[in-house]
């Protein structure tokens, strides 16, 4: 073969290199270890929770990579890697060896982090920072709300998976809340003092929801220190208990932990690149994309992984070729909905100078502050249609 890959995770990043690496030379041997048949993504799970989408339409097989890419799906979680020997273990232990690694395990949940939030505590005040069974519970809680509930979302500090998510959230559930339960609230206990299109977040939810949402900042308060899961209460920095209806605890994050296991890591929990090749700053012939890397100013997002994916298949096509990687540039659009007829967005394009990542000048930026309906829809539909566009190139 023209040399052996093995990529470790199926979601944005991983699908992507894997779907590139066999367009650019069928030849390469390329095996995604994934354990699940089916992927759900983050993109849209705030629009089933707002209940604009039913759950099945943000799920995907690999059926279309399988088939006539001929990519192989191990269906199996990696437990872990040999840097030096060029190894994956698998949780079965079975173990499959590479000429070139790409990880792409997303985000893990930083337990511990926040006092009183632990994987139990999960169950009783759902993250769905991941999509799938936490994002269906999350629902099925707001669906028991009474009407008059308090909705309380705890955002954390940067750097996290998807900046505007929260707030894309918070606007998606008082979509709900306003249409089926109108005498409920919506609290924002917040990290920060600024957040992604705060501006035009704002604006939004007056518009549409008048005051149901309130926010709360780092130095307002807002900052969360400990969570009670079985009394649903949470108790800020400044002192201050707020007991929830529904608490949906977004909470500190770090690579997935098999990143960690392949000592690709910092003491942050993620991990530094080489931002041509997006090959790691320690070890050699292991690639890391998506949320697990240190790529500011490009965002968490599952657009930048993608684009990270095809970056990395280019580089590691060129590199078993015996070729040089190409010089890459980057760019990422994160649309968000406030209502189902009210999009807004943010874009950027990136490229390499001085081995660092940068923003180009004048590229990019957010919608306008004021614009019409008419404007605020077609934001909308174009979400929509990255939405089904970047589903198509990831999973076909
Ligand atoms: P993921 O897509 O999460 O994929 C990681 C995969 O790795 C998973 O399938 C997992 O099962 C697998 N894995 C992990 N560990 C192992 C292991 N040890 N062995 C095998 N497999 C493993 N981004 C946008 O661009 N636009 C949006 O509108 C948007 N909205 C969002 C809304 C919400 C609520 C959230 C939470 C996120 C949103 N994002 C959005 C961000 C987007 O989801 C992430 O940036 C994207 O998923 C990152 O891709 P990834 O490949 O790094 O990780």
């Amino acid at each position: 073969s023209a040399g052996r890959v093995v990529i470790v995770g199926g979601g944005f990043g991983g699908a992507t290199a894997a779907r590139y690496l066999k367009r650019r030379n069928p030849a390469i041997d390329v095996t995604l270890v994934e354990p699940v048949d089916r992927f759900y993504t983050c993109p849209f799970s705030n629009l089933y929770l707002g209940g604009l989408r039913e759950f099945e339409s943000i799920g995907h097989g690999y059926d279309d990579l399988t088939g006539s890419l001929g990519v192989t799906h191990v269906r199996a979680r990696a437990q872990d890697v040999d840097g030096v020997a060029h190894t994956v273990t698998l949780e079965s232990g079975d173990v499959l060896s590479y000429d070139k690694l790409v990880l792409a395990p997303g985000v893990d949940v930083n337990f511990g982090a926040l006092e009183g939030y632990d994987e139990a505590a999960a169950e009783l005040a759902p993250h769905a920072w991941k999509a799938g069974p936490q994002t269906r519970l999350l629902k099925a809680q707001l669906e028991a709300l009474e009407d008059g509930g308090v909705f309380v979302l705890s955002a954390p500090a940067d750097p996290f998976r998807c900046p505007p998510g929260p707030y894309e959230r918070v606007s998606m559930i008082a979509h709900y809340l306003k249409t089926h339960k109108p005498r409920s609230k919506i609290l924002v206990l917040d990290a920060k003092d600024a957040f992604s299109k705060q501006g035009l977040f704002q604006a939004g939810w007056t518009a549409l929801y008048g005051d149901l949402i309130e926010w709360v900042g780092l130095s307002g308060g807002g900052r969360v220190v400990r969570v009670d899961p079985r009394t649903l209460e949470v108790e800020t920095e400044f002192g201050d208990v707020h007991k929830a209806g529904v608490l949906n605890v977004v909470p500190p994050q770090r690579a997935g932990v098999i990143a960690e296991r392949a000592r690709v890591t910092n003491e942050a929990g993620w991990v530094p690149v080489k931002p041509r090749t997006f090959e790691s700053r320690t070890v050699a012939d292991i690639h890391v994309v998506g949320d697990a890397t240190i790529a500011a100013p490009m965002p968490k997002s599952g657009f930048c992984a993608n684009a990270q994916g095809k970056v990395v298949a280019a580089a590691i096509a060129a590199e078993l070729a015996g070729e040089s990687a190409p010089n890459p540039s980057w760019a990422n659009t994160c649309y968000s909905l406030i209502g189902p007829d009210y999009g807004i967005s943010v874009a950027g394009v990136y490229a390499v100078a001085n081995d660092e990542i940068v923003a180009i000048e004048g590229s990019g930026g957010v919608s306008p502050a004021e614009a019409s309906p008419d404007f605020r829809r077609r934001e909308a539909q174009f979400g929509a249609a990255w939405y089904a566009a970047i589903a198509e190139d990831i999973w076909g």
